[in-house]
């Protein structure tokens, strides 16, 4: 099958080339077909797709007008709640939980019209970079099976380039769409913080977490941006953003040296280089620029971001939601059930977070990593002077393979050492796939990620447009 943008389904159904319900029984299909392999949905809702399917068909009989989104087949990370579903965040610990509202991004997509097929799979609480750490096995990267396809948004990212949905959502608080779209060959995209609604995303680390698209295409992305966007009440972190006129001439490009260096395999080099001089034949001007605090980037994030899980998870105590282990007292109810429904890397970030905020620890930790922020912050709002947007490599290496860092916490932690910068600073970036790799008879996609100023989120998108329609006239 060849792949179809949501503007090329859409022209479909309006057509009336195919019906709603024909393209989403073809997806349901191509799951059935290959997800026993590669595992990216939990759940799946084939009633409720279909039924949603028939609902924009009959609109379309009607002659009533439909949204771009109308009828386009989407995966849910299974940390974004939809009502009357299981929403397990991967965990153990939700394995029964049936939530009982819809996420704003969910309702959003409802209210575009979107067919929502199922529940992707993630890291535990979203906590990982291979979907290994899934308490309901890992999922397989489409492009080579004995490979990772990155994580935590690995499940959204391996359907989306799998053809199993058109797209689907992720949520990213270090890296978790950018660095599975870049190990699928796929775009992915996250907005700057406050620009999508948190309201029923299964938080993480509240002060890092962003919702956002895995898709085909960057326009793709960008349609799904605008519908999910925008100030919402039940998230006081929520902002508008403007979308303005587009920035696609005299494009001026950041390459900061800090991230070019030691670490990075030769060919993802390769490719991320040579995808910036694209931009440069295309009239781009190139710079180099200086982020002297991004060495300290993976060290902040893992100091805010497990102070703020062991915060947030508190509330999985065995009795407020899902699993519950009977026990004497009360507190041994809390202790039976969280030390066997966590995994062991949820564990571990939940015992650093305490640490990091104990008193004698809290000053020397987690208030030195907040100043740190505002420096790193600093860093980009100074860069941001001189360029329009930054490019980096979103990930050091390739995919690797299974196993092949799940023993060594801190060698799974380098793989986000690219990406935590933009959510340390609360930064909009993309990850587009740049070029391929070869690796033991395998090809493997890299991506190129574009990071832009605050609130900018349109011009990394026009950016990122651009390399398409470079790679289209090439
Ligand atoms: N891989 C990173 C981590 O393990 C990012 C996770 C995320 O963005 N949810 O924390």
């Amino acid at each position: 099958m060849q792949f179809l943008s949501i503007k090329q389904i859409h022209k479909q159904l309006m057509s009336r080339e195919r019906s709603s319900q024909e393209i989403t029984k073809s997806f349901l299909d191509a799951i059935g077909e290959k997800d026993k392999e590669i595992h990216a949905f939990l759940s799946v809702s084939e009633e409720g797709a279909m039924r949603q399917a028939e609902k924009i068909d009959q609109k379309i009989a009607k002659g009533e007008a439909i949204g771009e989104l109308a009828g386009i087949p989407f995966g849910i990370k299974d940390n974004i709640v939809l009502m009357g579903f299981r929403c397990t965040a991967a965990s153990k610990i939700l394995e029964n939980y049936e939530a009982p509202y819809d996420a704003t991004v969910v309702k959003k997509l409802k209210d575009a019209g979107a067919v929502i097929l199922g529940k992707t799979n993630l890291d535990e609480f979203a906590m990982g970079s291979s979907t290994e750490n899934s308490a309901y096995g890992a999922t397989k990267n489409p492009h080579d099976l004995e490979r990772v396809p990155g994580g935590s948004s690995g499940g959204s990212a391996a359907a989306v380039a799998a053809e199993m949905c058109v797209a689907a959502l992720g949520s990213d608080t270090g890296g978790s769409i950018r660095q599975p779209a870049a190990f699928c060959g796929v775009v992915g995209f996250r907005a700057t913080y406050g620009a999508v609604s948190r309201y029923g995303l299964i938080a993480m680390a509240s002060s890092l977490d962003v919702i956002g698209p895995l898709a085909r295409c960057v326009e793709d992305a960008r349609i799904i941006f605008d519908a999910i966007r925008g100030k919402d009440t039940f998230d006081a972190t929520s902002i508008e953003i403007k979308n303005e006129k587009l920035k696609t001439k005299n494009v001026r490009i950041g390459i900061p040296k800090e991230y070019f260096g030691e670490g990075i395999d030769k060919d993802v080099k390769k490719s991320v280089e040579g995808a910036i001089k694209k931009y440069e034949e295309n009239g781009a001007k190139i710079q180099e620029i200086s982020l002297p605090h991004a060495e300290y980037g993976l060290a902040v994030y893992y100091i805010l971001m497990p102070s703020e899980v062991s915060a947030n998870l508190a509330r999985y105590d065995g009795i407020r939601y899902g699993a519950h282990e009977e026990a004497d007292s009360l507190v041994e109810t809390y202790r039976k059930t969280r030390e066997k429904c966590f995994g062991n890397e949820v564990r571990r970030r939940i015992m650093l977070g305490t640490y990091t905020l104990s008193s004698g620890y809290y000053d020397a930790y987690y208030v030195r990593a907040e100043k740190v922020r505002m420096l790193i912050k600093q860093d980009f709002d100074n860069a941001f002077r001189l360029v329009d947007v930054i490019m980096t490599p979103v990930t050091p290496t390739v995919p690797f393979r299974f196993g092949e860092k799940s023993k060594d916490p801190v060698s799974m932690y380098l793989s986000d050492m690219f990406t935590v910068g933009a959510n340390i600073a609360g930064l909009p970036a993309i990850s587009i796939p740049c070029g391929w790799t070869l690796k033991e008879g395998k090809k493997l996609p890299v991506g190129l990620q574009i990071i832009g100023g605050e609130g900018r989120d349109y011009d990394v998108i026009s950016i990122a447009q651009m390399f398409e329609i470079f790679q289209k006239s090439s």
